[in-house]
């Protein structure tokens, strides 16, 4: 390509030759352009047109600490000098070892195994196997899975089977497993939680022997709206699971690393699930890779002699892959010398803060906070309103990327935001929202 005629329009025509892009109606493009990123440092992209967009959604809720990072930077390029991939089967290497034995004591007690595999849904299809896999290991078939209600686990046919939003999954309904859903606590409050808990021990109570698992997403279910709940289901669904024999996933591909104000949702509740899969953030957001931590229970009941057939034989090309891993390094090593979550305390605060003027508009349902996640929940719109890509265009348009789920608008942003930054954003939804009516 010309380096110097590059400019946003060219380089999207050459770009809608050829390429698919997700969870898109490709036919959009007609009308909104695409928006090719040059560069990017901190919370800032930058495109060929000079223009540049504060990244408030964190690159789809994987960045952590901002893009082109000095310090994670620096590790992935020593480490591409040294090793940049090799065979996880058989081998190993220093930094899957060592990001092993750092993950183990980070996560809540107990979670004591780590398999890596290299995307968030393809950590929640290990998971789903893995369980299964240990129920036939210990001679009983369980083909059902539990999750809750407008759940979001991933796009692969398994992930999709566990997740309960319909846009993603209609279309797909008869290609999937065996799933039922529990609900999912109405709203944040303590009673929605118990009345919740209720509902899930009838479910358990009948049909318990044939569920492997219960997946869900601790404390908040994002994809599904930003929905946040009280950690005293979690507390509950752990002693329920156990009483009825069925292991519990904590999917913390979103939660995980601080989102939600503590390093791990699940840890808030101060439950070990039998499973916790890993994935967005651990990278701080730069390269693919996911985690399924168990426990030693679960790694011990496929531990035989290779003729009794009890294995676990999944893998990926990709898995535990030394950049990723070296990145995933770096990224704890900011936690631990940042003591970033203590720091991220004063950042929720001020989003809190910013959320008390959008009340009085009329247009707005209620809002939400929960850590790092800020939610703005309009009204009801029609789904063909496009209500949430009418607010990306605007604050767009005034140099800040979001990405509403429809009518819930919210902030994710990288935690090195600052406050001015902070400001601007919930300046922008502000005038994107007075600008609907
Ligand atoms: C994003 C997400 C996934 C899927 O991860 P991918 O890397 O996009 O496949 C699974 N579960 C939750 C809770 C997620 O937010």
């Amino acid at each position: 390509m010309d380096k110097k005629t590059d400019s946003n329009s060219s380089l999207m025509q050459k770009d809608l030759e050829v390429i698919w892009h997700p969870c898109t109606q490709m036919k959009d493009h007609e009308v909104y352009p695409i928006v090719p990123i040059k560069s990017a440092k901190g919370v800032y992209l930058y495109d060929f047109d000079g223009n540049s967009y504060i990244d408030a959604v964190s690159s789809w809720w994987v960045n952590l600490f901002g893009h082109c990072n000095e310090y994670i930077n620096l590790k992935i390029k020593e480490q591409l000098d040294t090793l940049e991939h090799v065979i996880l089967a058989g081998f190993s290497h220093k930094p899957a070892i060592e990001l092993a034995h750092r993950l183990v004591s980070v996560t809540p007690v107990g979670l004591d195994k780590v398999f890596f595999a290299d995307n968030g849904s393809s950590a929640v299809e290990v998971a789903l196997k893995m369980s299964y896999h240990y129920h036939l290991n210990c001679g009983a078939n369980r083909p059902l899975f539990l999750s809750l209600s407008n759940s979001y686990h991933g796009e692969t046919i398994g992930a999709l089977s566990v997740g309960d939003v319909a846009l993603y999954k209609q279309t797909y309904a008869p290609l999937l497993l065996q799933c039922i859903q529990a609900p999912v606590p109405i709203d944040s409050t303590l009673e929605a939680s118990k009345i919740a808990l209720v509902k899930l021990e009838e479910i358990l109570a009948s049909r318990g022997s044939e569920i492997s698992a219960f997946i869900l997403e601790p404390l908040i279910q994002g994809a599904g709206g930003m929905h946040i709940y009280h950690e005293y289901y979690l507390v509950g669904a752990r002693e329920l699971t156990k009483k009825y024999n069925i292991h519990m996933i904590c999917d913390e591909i979103l939660t995980g690393f601080g989102r939600t104000g503590t390093m791990f949702a699940s840890g808030k509740a101060q439950i070990t699930p039998d499973f916790m899969t890993l994935s967005k953030g651990l990278t701080g957001g730069y390269l693919p890779l996911s985690v399924v931590m168990t426990t030693n229970e679960v790694y011990n009941a496929f531990y035989c002699d290779y003729s009794e057939y009890k294995g676990f034989l999944h893998s990926h090309s990709y898995t535990g892959n030394a950049l990723a891993c070296s990145a995933a390094l770096a990224t704890l090593d900011i936690f631990e010398e940042h003591n970033i979550v203590e720091q991220n305390i004063e950042k929720s605060f001020q989003m809190a803060k910013a959320l008390e003027r959008f009340h009085i508009l009329a247009n707005v349902k209620e809002t939400r906070i929960i850590g790092m996640i800020a939610v703005i929940e309009l009204k009801e719109y029609q789904l063909s309103d496009r209500i949430g890509l009418k607010i990306h265009e605007f604050a767009l348009s005034r140099g800040v990327l979001i990405r509403p789920l429809g009518n819930v608008v919210y902030v994710m942003p990288p935690y090195i935001i600052q406050k001015e930054e902070i400001s601007k954003i919930f300046d922008i939804i502000y005038d994107a929202i007075i600008s609907l009516s």
